[in-house]
């Protein structure tokens, strides 16, 4: 099926085209920079920003595959979680443009998306699969064993996500937003080694799943102030490399040990965070060790984008999933449970 996916849960605009798991087009227009003078995203100005570029984004998308509106089979969109101004200004384009050529619509999660993106890098996701998501406001073990219909949480954060802790600590340390690839970058000329700091829930006592980066965000800061305080000059590239060192050990720890507990030899990671360099290098090696195939799309497709809904969508029409109704609405925490919002009249 050829499907035109729109996402703007946050402050990216992204329009992609997926023939089937071809990926034809993916066009990004990001207001990541009107953001970064106040130190992250704000709302009013992404919803704006969406605005300003939805119709100029999809129009590039369309030129780049090649595709006349004419021949999709179905138009998706991000309808929650994210911002629920940013998701309304995609849900109300994709209802448009959907009415206007008389196309099903098709509302989808965008934690399911971040999944279902790698299918347009490896082919149709292995089932069972497991899926580490890690991104700026989620950080998440989920049991996919349909991406189009039975997601399993098996845990979570209970506090900060991934993503959020890289932009937390980056900001301590005076590097701008986002954090994460500004870290990712300064780690690879940093000691990992240099500073032991806290890895979080990983007692053997500590939920198999759950996730908590809070307490090693409020190490890491103490450290910085102690060295300030000091007069010290602050191993920027040490401290960058530490902390970044005990993210990525817990979460490719507990992904790997979730495989193991549940019998399954694929993993996935998605999210923002899963372009991190580490985390790509790490989670390989202790898959390779484990016997458990690994599976992360290439860093482009995973921080946010209008591909990986495209490819959510077009799998949601290879397998007859209900449409959603021109009523749909956006849902700021829709639960990662629900890959899909089916319309109320659906059969
Ligand atoms: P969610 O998907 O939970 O709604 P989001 O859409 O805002 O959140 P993504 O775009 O998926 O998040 O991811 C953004 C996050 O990824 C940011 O926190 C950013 O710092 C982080 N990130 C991006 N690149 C890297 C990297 N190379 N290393 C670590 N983190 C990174
Ligand atoms: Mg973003
Ligand atoms: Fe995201």
């Amino acid at each position: 099926p050829l499907v035109l996916g729109i996402e703007t849960s946050c402050d990216e605009t992204g329009v992609g085209i997926v023939h089937g798991t071809t990926l034809l087009a993916d066009a990004v227009a990001s207001s990541v920079d009107t953001h970064a003078r106040f130190g992250g995203v704000v709302p009013e100005i992404a919803s704006r920003a969406h605005l300003e570029a939805m119709v100029p984004t999809i129009e590039r998308a369309l030129k780049t595959a090649g595709v006349s509106p004419k021949d999709l089979d179905g138009i998706a969109v991000t309808a929650g979680p994210g911002l629920a101004g940013a998701l309304l200004v995609g849900v109300s384009a994709a209802k448009a443009y959907a009415y206007a050529l008389g196309k099903p619509l098709y509302g989808v999660n965008h934690l399911a998306s971040h999944i279902c993106v790698d299918q347009l890098e490896h082919g149709r996701l292995p089932e069972p699969t497991m899926a580490l998501l890690v991104s700026g406001g989620h950080s998440s073990l989920l049991l996919s064993s349909d991406i189009t219909s039975d997601v399993r949480p098996m845990g979570a954060t209970i506090d900060d996500a991934a993503g959020e802790a890289f932009d937390k600590i980056a900001r301590v340390l005076d590097l701008g937003f986002p954090g994460g690839p500004v870290i990712d970058r300064l780690a690879k000329e940093g000691d990992p080694a240099a500073i032991a700091f806290p890895r979080g829930l990983s007692t053997a006592k500590d939920p198999a799943y759950d996730f908590s980066f809070s307490g090693l965000k409020t190490a890491v800061a103490r450290w910085i102030e102690a060295k300030r305080a000091a007069g010290e000059e602050v191993p920027v590239r040490d401290v960058a490399a530490s902390f970044q060192e005990a993210v990525v050990d817990v979460l490719t720890r507990k992904a790997v040990r979730a495989c193991k507990d549940e019998g399954v030899d694929h993993l996935m990671i998605g999210g923002g965070v899963a372009a991190n360099s580490r985390l790509r290098a790490l989670a390989q090696e202790r898959c390779e060790r484990a016997g458990i195939r690994l599976r992360v799309p290439r860093p482009g497709l995973c921080t946010d984008n209008g591909a990986m809904v495209a490819a959510l969508g077009a799998e949601m029409v290879a397998r007859n999933r209900p449409a959603s109704d021109l009523e749909l609405s956006a849902d700021s925490s829709l639960p990662v449970t629900d890959p899909h919002v089916p319309g109320a009249h659906a059969h």
